[in-house]
């Protein structure tokens, strides 16, 4: 990973090219530059052996011109404060670019939930929700999961935020067990619309998707679902990879036979029908057609972009490429279609899962599956409309029409008082 140049960094580098491309106020680009919002919380936890230990966490609310704050939680040892206030950042433009009526928002814990157990994840939930309630709610701020967060997790902090009020608030988070709310779709949604978005890009280059070769950086909840739709429209996975490193096989790996195989020993490394293990940083230079980095931030910098051989980029994960790497992308005439378009799948689903909490609904998956995939190739379209308006990239186009669709949303609310 690039240590130069920190999450932070290329948002605020971002959003300073969009602000000179739209013309922004320069009270608004600062506005959007800043969150409204942080809260740094030190989380005493009771350790299975007894010992008590403080874990640091965070909130980060950046703007909620358009709606409520959404956005994940990570449990990472990485986190630190720039980059949840990145991941915010990049939620605010998100919900824009697909149109719904949320604000960005993300949360960290700065841990290593590999050594944590079961009891002790729960113990650290319940008590940094518990630190979070006044800032969090149905109306003011619904997390999902993120990195090393999952399902369950979003289960006690359902159960956490209902025993404060008094009654059941399943609207409170989104990316819930199906049994308590959730959503059909969801555990999927993420993935879903990036293949969605990567149909689109090879529908513009005149590129079948059926037998082209996808490597899937990252075998967590979205590169692994990445991976499977990947595998069940026709396209080879040749090589897919985790925290501890990859396999590559160019015939093809099954992935369903590699997520057996990780759920038995921890990892994709060690199945048998690969050719070779590789690293992470391997995968990215790949002879492959389509490029899927589904893991952390910065992984295509200006040291390995020039060795990337694959025709589009689907950028799953948030803030995988740096904008130097974009620059070298560009020029070698990469399809890039950046991560606040590509993975704003899952914060779709998400708003469909609180929209059927406060209605008290349940959607079919055929309904669900059809609402996202409409407004994934809508959001797809006006990016395009933008690029080729603006003759411009399609990472710059999605953030001038999100930045552009907030910072409207401020100036027409007016500054109050
Ligand atoms: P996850 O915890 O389910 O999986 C993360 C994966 O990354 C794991 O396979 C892990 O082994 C791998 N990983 C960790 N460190 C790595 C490293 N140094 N190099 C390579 N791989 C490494 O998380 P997820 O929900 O799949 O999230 C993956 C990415 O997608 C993140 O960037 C996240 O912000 C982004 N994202 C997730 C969602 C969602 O709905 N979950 C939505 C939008 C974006």
């Amino acid at each position: 990973m690039n240590k130069e140049i920190g999450p932070l960094d290329v948002a605020l580098e971002q959003l300073d090219i969009a602000a000179e491309m739209l013309e922004l106020d320069p009270g608004i680009h600062v506005f959007l530059s800043r969150p409204k919002r942080t809260l740094s919380v030190s989380i005493p936890i009771r350790r299975d052996n007894g010992n008590i230990c403080i874990l640091w966490g965070c909130r980060v609310q950046h703007i909620d011109a358009r709606g409520p704050f959404k956005g994940g939680i990570r449990y990472h040892p990485n986190v630190d404060l720039a980059e949840v206030t990145a991941l915010a950042m990049w939620m605010t433009w998100k919900c824009a670019i697909v149109d719904i009526p949320y604000g960005g928002a993300k949360g960290g814990v700065c841990c290593n939930p590999k050594e944590l157990s079961q009891a002790e994840l729960e113990r650290l939930t319940r008590r940094y929700i518990n630190m979070l309630l006044d800032f969090i709610g149905p109306h003011r701020d619904v997390p999902a999961p993120d990195i090393y967060t999952n399902a369950q997790t979003m289960a006690w902090i359902m159960d956490t935020y209902s025993r404060f009020k008094g009654y059941s608030v399943p609207e409170c988070v989104t990316g819930k067990p199906i049994i308590l709310g959730g959503s059909e779709g969801r555990v999927e949604a993420t993935s879903r619309g990036v293949m969605i978005s990567i149909k689109e890009a090879s529908k513009r280059l005149g590129m079948k998707m059926k037998g082209t070769k996808v490597a899937v950086q990252g075998f967590g909840n979205v590169g692994w679902n990445a991976a499977k739709i990947a595998f069940d429209t026709g396209i080879k996975v040749i090589a897919v990879s985790d925290s501890r490193g990859g396999i590559h096989n160019p015939q093809g790996l099954n992935p369903y036979k590699v997520f057996e195989h990780k759920k038995k020993t921890g990892s994709v490394q060690g199945f048998k029908t690969a050719r070779n293990e590789i690293t992470n940083a391997e995968l990215l230079e790949l002879d492959c057609d389509i490029l899927i980095p589904a893991a952390l931030e910065n992984q295509i910098t200006k040291l390995n972009a020039g060795k990337i051989k694959a025709k589009i980029i689907g950028e799953a994960a948030n803030g995988p490429t740096t904008p130097q790497a974009d620059k070298i992308l560009r020029e070698k005439d990469i399809f890039l279609i950046p991560d606040i378009l590509a993975n704003s799948g899952g914060v779709t689903v998400s708003y469909f899962e609180w929209v059927q909490n406060l209605t008290r609904e349940h959607w079919t998956l055929k309904q669900v599956n059809e609402k996202l995939e409409k407004i994934m190739i809508k959001a797809f379209d006006d990016v395009s409309k933008t690029m080729e308006k603006e003759k411009t990239d399609m990472r710059t186009a999605a953030l001038l029409l999100g930045v552009g669709r907030v910072a409207e949303a401020i100036e027409t609310l007016g500054l109050w008082p």
